[in-house]
């Protein structure tokens, strides 16, 4: 993409609305505006990110057995009703009425639909195990939108929905879940710690929040030291063995929210034990027949009982995770995309856009880097040096690529890691080949 023709529009000012760096810098770099309180248009940069996060979480929700499909926003309040959701849920659920004077809303989460779709379709224990899942945008009236995508009042979120016909078998499809979690996050060079939680208004019995510390961070999480160092795991794990394991080492380390860290009975010695602040961004449940009871979600066994189905539902805050992402990786000058989620890899920089031969050098790397698959932001405006580094800085693309006219003349071109900020020269080709993954 050539930046001269890129809807990119850049603030060179800090914005006075952002409390937080990732909001700042989000602002900033063009990646997104704010349509009312809490609710944001996505621009081409902003979107790119969006959408790699989206899919990194898709391929871990596929690999680990999940199925994607794609539910509704607007639910009918009824649903609600059976659950007996519907005045429970508050202010935070945004209640709309229809031309026939139908109760609806938009959805906030999506027990509800999801239990009504297998209620229907599923019969028989043989039905089953299923984990259903869909990315959509939910709606959550927040009392505080606040932190830019961070906490928004329309945001994206991944949620799955496990149904099975017994406890073994949901505790199991939660260790999956847990599974595809760790290597979600680690993909994305996160560390996010699965704490102890509060279930709320999903409510149930088991429950794990995904962290990652930060100081921007809205909730105090405490972790054993040892989890600073932990390499969370991104190796291979086969699904269908036992999880209970790999379930207990990656639980055994003590990590706890708030809500759940008691330091009269915390198990760490005072000195062993971090207090920070986190950024919650993924949250686990399992809550059993909570809504397959009173939703009449039921399945034949082999001996002909029935029984109601047992449940789990898991959330990604994709949309956060953007923002989350930032308050991990940036500096003074701007964002540093881990390279799984950087909207481009490279950042290709004419220093001399009326220059013929700086020209011809910067476009040939351009369509050659291109035809080798690497997606490039090429810089081809005519601006100053500096100006053109800042914004190059800005907006953290992992490679930059710099054609000048001292190196043009020898051949050679310059490439910079955004993140370590080291530099090299080095001879065309080997510089092109230095940046095709
Ligand atoms: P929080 O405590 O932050 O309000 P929650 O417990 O209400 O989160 P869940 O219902 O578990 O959140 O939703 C799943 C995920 O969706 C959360 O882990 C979070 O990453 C994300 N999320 C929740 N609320 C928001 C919001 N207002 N804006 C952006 N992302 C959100
Ligand atoms: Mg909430």
């Amino acid at each position: 993409m050539r930046l001269s023709q890129y809807f990119l529009p850049l603030l060179r000012e800090n914005p006075a609305e952002a409390q937080i760096v990732s909001h700042r810098l989000m602002l900033r770099a063009g990646m997104i505006r704010q349509s009312s309180a809490g609710i944001y248009s996505w621009l081409p940069l902003g979107l790119r990110v969006l959408a790699k996060v989206e899919q990194i979480v898709r391929e871990e929700q596929d690999r680990s057995g999940a199925q994607e499909i794609l539910m509704p926003t607007i639910q009918p309040a009824d649903l609600w009703r059976e659950s007996g959701r519907y005045d429970d849920y508050g202010a935070e659920m945004l209640r709309i009425r229809d031309r026939h004077e139908r109760d609806m809303l938009y959805g906030p989460t999506n027990e509800e639909v999801v239990t009504a779709i297998v209620r229907d379709a599923v019969r028989s224990y043989r039905d089953l195990p299923k984990n259903l899942y869909h990315i959509q945008w939910k709606f959550r009236d927040e009392v505080r939108p606040r932190f830019g995508v961070m906490r928004g009042r329309e945001f994206l979120m991944k949620d799955a929905y496990s149904f099975d016909i017994d406890q073994a078998g949901a505790k199991h499809s939660y260790n999956k879940m847990m599974v595809a979690y760790l290597r979600t996050f680690a993909r994305m060079g996160l560390k996010a710690i699965p704490m102890r939680a509060d279930t709320g208004p999903i409510g149930g019995d088991l429950s794990h929040e995904f962290q990652i510390l930060a100081d921007t961070g809205e909730s105090e999480v405490y972790c054993d030291k040892a989890w600073l160092d932990a390499d969370v795991l991104a190796a291979d794990v086969d699904y269908d063995s036992d999880l209970e394991p790999f379930y207990r080492e990656w639980t055994s380390r003590y990590a706890a929210t708030d809500e759940m860290h008691d330091a009269a009975t915390c198990p760490v010695p005072a000195t062993e034990l971090v207090t920070a602040r986190g950024i919650e961004v993924g949250h686990i449940f399992y809550f059993g027949a909570k809504y397959s009871k009173p939703m009449g979600a039921l399945a034949s066994l082999a001996d002909g009982s029935t029984v109601p189905l047992e449940m789990g539902s898991y959330g990604i805050g994709v949309s956060r995770l953007v923002g989350a992402l930032i308050e991990a990786n940036h500096d003074d000058s701007g964002i540093i995309w881990p390279e799984a989620v950087a909207p481009f890899r490279v950042g290709l920089v004419n220093l001399r856009a009326g220059d013929a031969k700086c020209v011809a050098a910067a476009d040939d790397a351009y369509s050659k880097l291109r035809a080798a698959g690497a997606e490039v932001l090429y810089e081809d405006r005519d601006d100053s040096p500096g100006a053109k580094f800042a914004t190059m800085d800005l907006l953290g693309l992992p490679w930059q690529l710099i054609v000048g006219p001292r190196g043009v003349a020898a051949g050679t071109l310059e490439v910079k890691n955004r993140r370590s900020g080291e530099r090299q020269n080095l001879p065309a080709e080997a510089a092109l080949n230095r940046l095709i993954a």
